[in-house]
């Protein structure tokens, strides 16, 4: 078995599928405008491209073709067991895009969706309109939950809609979390308070071996340094860390780096957190056979892999007392199995 899988530079939408019922929403035709030189293929629902059997997913990481679709349905979903809600108890994230430009190793979307296809559900007004009835209290939405909507920005204009909306709602908290370098949504908006940005942050060396088509670790940097200085809330994600032969030297080294160009003071947190998945995403992302990552001998408890508890406290020990040399330990979220 490979390493890795082969690193890939997406060759990006030469085809759009689109939905024939969203064929005149203003969004359709602005992306039409946008990919003007791709194939439009007219289809009656998503599925019928997205759900097909015997799809290669890795070979459509490297050809992704974009999908046009109306969300029918629910957009919101209530915050999962992997995810920290930051105290907010209405927690959701929202699920507008299916699929991710980006192409991890260790991603769950792997295991979940049958296609490396992206589909973007154009009416994000309905997930507004399902939101509201909420908004009477705190509520925290986590717009890039199961995507990195800051990677296809451009493309949507989807993280400007959310900013927009928060700010004429005061209750409403975001949470957007991201690997890109692209900030240009936040250029355009107000800083917000209830908005906080989260950079996932690996050292180069697993960027390169894991973490395929995502900016490097500087390019992020120079987001998080630039977004900071534009007054927006920045929380700082080592999380997952992937636990390889020179963990030791690789992450530590990584916390001495971002410190050394960000003022600790200037960031609301520092999340710390070893890689983990649902047994049953695990099994698919095996069935793929891409990455080492997969076949990790990892332990099962309640349906959850994760490293064996002594790999884990090791990572979260190593990690916190590198970290605590820059930020005080109440500003450090880990994320570790509860026994
Ligand atoms: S950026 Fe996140 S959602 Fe996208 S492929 Fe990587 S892990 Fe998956």
């Amino acid at each position: 078995m490979k390493h890795s899988s082969l690193p890939s530079q997406p060759k990006l939408f030469s085809h759009l599928y689109i939905e024939r019922g969203i064929l005149e929403h203003p969004q359709t035709q602005m992306i039409r405008v946008k990919f003007s030189d791709s194939q439009v293929i007219v289809i009656e629902h998503y599925k019928e491209v997205f759900n097909r059997s015997a799809q290669s997913f890795a070979a459509q990481s490297s050809a992704k073709k974009l999908i046009l679709a109306r969300k029918e349905g629910k957009f919101l979903h209530e915050g999962s067991q992997y995810s920290d809600g930051f105290g907010i108890k209405q927690f959701f994230y929202a699920s507008s895009v299916m699929g991710c430009l980006y192409d991890c190793d260790y991603c769950y979307l792997q295991g979940l969706y049958p296609s490396a296809n992206t589909v973007l559900f154009v009416n994000l007004e309905d997930a507004f309109e399902q939101l509201t009835p909420y908004l009477g209290e705190d509520t925290l939405v986590a717009t890039s939950y199961d995507t990195d909507t800051m990677a296809i920005e451009s493309l949507t204009h989807q993280t400007k809609s959310w900013l927009d909306f928060a700010a004429q709602n005061e209750k409403l908290h975001l949470e957007i979390r991201t690997k890109s370098a692209n900030i240009k949504a936040l250029k355009n908006n107000i800083p917000n308070d209830r908005v906080t940005l989260a950079w996932t942050l690996s050292p180069q060396e697993i960027i390169d071996r894991y973490e395929h088509a995502t900016p490097s670790l500087q390019k992020r940097l120079s987001a998080v340094r630039e977004a900071i200085q534009l007054g927006w809330k920045v929380r700082l994600c080592i999380d997952p860390v992937i636990y390889t032969e020179n963990f030791d030297s690789l992450y530590p080294q990584l916390i001495e780096t971002i410190f050394a160009t960000i003022d600790p003071e200037s960031i609301e947190h520092l999340t710390l957190g070893s890689f983990r998945m649902s047994q049953s995403h695990l099994r698919s992302l095996k069935k793929l056979r891409r990455s080492d990552v997969a076949f990790f001998p990892y332990t099962v408890k309640d349906e959850m892999a994760t490293y064996p508890e002594t790999v884990e406290s090791y990572i979260l020990e190593t990690l916190l007392a590198k970290a605590t040399q820059y930020l005080p330990q109440e500003r450090i979220r880990t994320w570790q199995r509860q026994s």
